[in-house]
């Protein structure tokens, strides 16, 4: 019989409510013994949801407190020295004060460890701290404890551990440089006692996840692979390698030869990995097959998933293996509450129990193909795919004449750079080192109730739109009185920068809990891609219209770019992301028009995922860039050369994909330098990146407020790099998390360092 198997479930809760433990723990409003028995209360209710689904084999140890990566440190004792107290004790306290830093208590003062995304999802882990001489000692049974916790309630469960090859490739080498490859023989004794307990605690089958499998690895690591394995080889118990987001490729062998006992494949994101891995796999392993998608909203195609099913259940019999393609952990929890959701819509979609279901099915159609409930899943598959390829509010022909009929010259602007800034300079009129903000400020407690209260009906629109205008002449009032060149409205209206435009496309659906963990307590709430995509009518014109009536000055128009618009929504798999970019691209093409003829100068598209993107495989770049570029480009040609067209892009590394930046040609990018000391702009330099730039002068995530002779000073170094007349002055981001007071300081400063090149350039 083949097995239905899950990779891990979301922690967070159907009703986040390990967010709301969590954060009521942290404001000292629950005790730890309240905060413990949720966790237990999630982790029984999970395992008895799946089981229910069908899953034989339940994860255990994808429960963490704050991120699995952190949990993974606290076992191995990675702690470093300054979260450490007097007694060497690790507790719940020191995990916090690892993931969110300290200001008292055990380890006061005391910065958090570094957050980075986790492979190319929007989930982000808390990365590892090697020092030189690092030492691993067991240091946190939570494992253990949980896998006491799932047999006391009856489970069949498999213990779920990131490998050791990618739990060293997560982390960083801190202190003297040194290779963190050179721990792996001081790390693998610690794999080797966790798999020596969970064996004597009876555990048969432990699942190693090793996704770094599916990217471009040095030789060094490859080879690392087999030694590694051949060690743990030794423990008592049968082990799982997991492989996803990707396909094996180049590492194909040497996954298939790893001396354990099973092997699971992402057949979502790398289908053509089967059948060829059944040639390559020795006949006494099992094979797990990631057939559902773990990261989409989709119902899976069932009979598509069926001819993989037969094939391999032919091949392989009992070692055959079913799963989601990877952990459930960036789905959302449970259809089932969607009430409010359009019905046709839902009987699209599966959310985490429902995508366990569908494994269930699937594993049991290896067995039985005429089984009534397989028959029956099946017929309802294809109802849904039949229902989907036809429906009329997916398929919008308009939309697609509308793409096909887009020639290269659309994504070309009129003149070429040099002649456009001629244009636009005698148009703005602006002073050199011109002065700007990235878009948002302070979205205070009062813009927050006040659009809560509209949402609920509790506000008429007019008393809404009312509010909003004051916040906009407040913002408007403070920037002329900052003195700064060009202005923005300051996104009141806006609750996020991907909804709010989401909500006013057609062909995107919102739904009410379809909550996904981004990292510790937060979580986001991504937008649904359904349908071809179009924009009915302008979605900014009149507030930033109405803002350019408060001032002389120049007003910016604010909107979110396609690619970061894709990047943060649950997208469609009819079709391709690049054409749901270009579907973007041409709705927020509109809008860009209409700031334009209502004599908006300055228009700026924020392209904050522009990076984020990028394929794991270096091989697939160019492809990538080439339609993400030109998405960009589409969405910002169509107006005239005196019109300038902004982007902003919230990081830091450009060295590797500057050439597609110069290639946006968008006349003004925005980036975050101030914490890098200006050096980021080193690859803007080296490429004689050719349009103007601002670079960040100042860090937007804390309070802090820089002096002027701070921002100067970066300034000057900006300047060595980048020819002055071609400098902007900003901070590094927008300032919604911002309070005034401390906004209002800091821009000041900013404006006095920007006048102050402007008397010594
Ligand atoms: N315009 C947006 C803002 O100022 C940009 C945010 C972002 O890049 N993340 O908030
Ligand atoms: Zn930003």
């Amino acid at each position: 019989m083949a097995v239905a198997h899950s990779l891990g479930f979301p922690r967070i809760g159907a009703d986040r409510e390990l967010k709301k433990a969590l954060e009521a723990y942290w404001k000292g409003d629950l005790a730890e013994a309240g905060l413990r028995d949720v966790g237990r209360r999630l982790r029984a209710a999970h395992w008895q949801a799946q089981a229910a689904a069908g899953i034989e084999l339940l994860p255990v140890g994808d429960f963490a407190w704050y991120d699995q990566v952190l949990t993974h440190s606290l076992m191995f004792g990675v702690v470093p020295e300054r979260f450490r107290d007097s007694h060497g004790q690790v507790t719940l306290d020191t995990l916090f004060a690892m993931a969110r830093g300290a200001t008292q208590g055990c380890c006061g003062g005391v910065q958090a460890q570094e957050m980075t995304k986790w492979f190319d999802t929007n989930y982000h882990y808390l990365v590892p701290e090697f020092s030189p001489d690092q030492a691993f000692t067991l240091s946190w049974t939570q494992l253990f404890e949980e896998v006491e916790e799932a047999r006391a309630l009856g489970h069949r469960l498999k213990p779920v551990l990131i490998g050791p090859l990618t739990y060293l490739w997560l982390g960083k080498a801190k202190g003297a440089a040194f290779d963190k490859l050179d721990l792996l023989e001081r790390l693998l004794p610690l794999y080797g006692e966790v798999l020596d307990r969970l064996a004597a605690q009876g555990v048969e089958w432990v699942q190693l996840d090793e996704p770094i499998l599916v990217l471009d690895l040095p030789q060094e690591w490859k080879s690392a692979f087999e030694r590694a394995y051949n060690l743990l080889q030794r423990a008592p118990l049968k082990k799982l390698v997991a492989t996803y987001f990707g396909g094996l490729e180049d590492n194909l062998g040497l996954a298939a030869g790893l001396p354990v006992d099973g092997l699971h494949i992402d057949l979502v994101r790398a289908p053509e990995q089967f059948p060829t891995i059944l040639d390559r796999l020795p006949t006494y392993k099992v094979l797990s097959l990631g057939l559902v998608n773990g990261r989409n909203v989709w119902r899976c195609d069932l009979e598509r998933a069926l001819t993989v099913i037969e094939h391999a259940a032919e091949r392989l019999g009992e070692r055959l293996w079913v799963a989601p393609s990877c952990s459930l952990l960036h789905a959302p929890v449970d259809l089932e509450r969607e009430d409010q959701l359009d019905p046709e819509i839902r009987s699209w979609l599966a959310f985490a129990v429902q995508k366990c279901a569908e494994v269930a099915v699937l594993a049991r159609a290896a067995e039985q193909p005429d089984d009534p409930r397989v028959q029956a899943a099946l017929q309802t598959s294809r109802a849904v795919q039949a229902a989907r390829a036809a429906s009329s509010r997916i398929h919008k022909p308009d939309v697609q004449a509308r793409l096909a009929a887009v020639k290269p010259r659309h994504s070309q602007r009129q003149s070429p750079f040099a002649q456009r800034i001629e244009q636009q300079r005698a148009r703005l009129n602006l002073p050199q080192f011109p002065t700007t903000t990235i878009g948002s400020f302070p979205q205070t407690g009062a813009i927050r109730l006040a659009r809560q209260a509209f949402k609920q009906g509790k506000l008429a629109l007019a008393d809404y739109t009312e509010a909003m205008q004051a916040e906009i002449r407040h913002a408007v009032a403070v920037q002329e009185q900052l003195g700064l060149d060009v202005l923005v409205h300051g996104e009141a209206e806006r609750n996020d920068m991907v909804e709010y435009f989401a909500e006013q496309l057609d062909g995107y659906a919102f739904t009410r809990f379809g909550w996904v963990q981004s990292y510790g307590s937060r979580c986001v709430k991504p937008a649904v891609i359904y349908g071809d995509l179009s924009r009915p009518a302008p979605m900014t014109v009149e507030w930033i219209r109405y803002a350019q009536q408060q001032t002389h000055k120049t007003m910016k128009g604010m909107l979110t770019g396609p690619v970061t618009m894709l990047m943060w929504s649950f997208t469609r798999e009819d079709i391709s992301r690049e054409q749901q970019a270009r579907q973007l691209a041409l709705a927020i093409r509109d809008e860009v028009c209409d700031l334009e003829a209502a004599g908006i100068g300055v228009i700026q598209i924020d392209e904050a995922a522009f990076r984020e993107g990028l394929p794991l495989r270096r091989a697939q770049w160019r492809a990538y860039l080439d339609w993400a570029v030109d998405a960009f480009r589409l969405c910002a040609s169509g107006v005239r050369d005196d019109t300038q067209i902004h982007t902003h892009m919230c990081y830091s590394e450009f060295n590797d994909v500057i050439e597609a930046i110069a290639a946006m040609d968008a006349d003004v990018i925005t980036i975050e330098t101030s914490r890098s000391q200006m050096e980021l702009l080193e690859a803007f330099r080296a490429f004689d990146y050719p349009n103007d730039i601002g670079p960040g002068v100042y860090d937007i995530h804390s309070p802090r407020v820089p002096d002027t002779a701070e921002m100067v000073q970066l300034l000057e170094k900006a300047s060595e790099r980048i020819p002055a007349e071609r400098l902007w002055v900003n901070p590094d981001c927008g300032l919604k998390t911002r309070a005034w007071p401390e906004t209002e300081a800091a821009l000041v400063n900013m404006v006095a360092a920007a006048r102050q090149l402007r008397a010594t350039h």
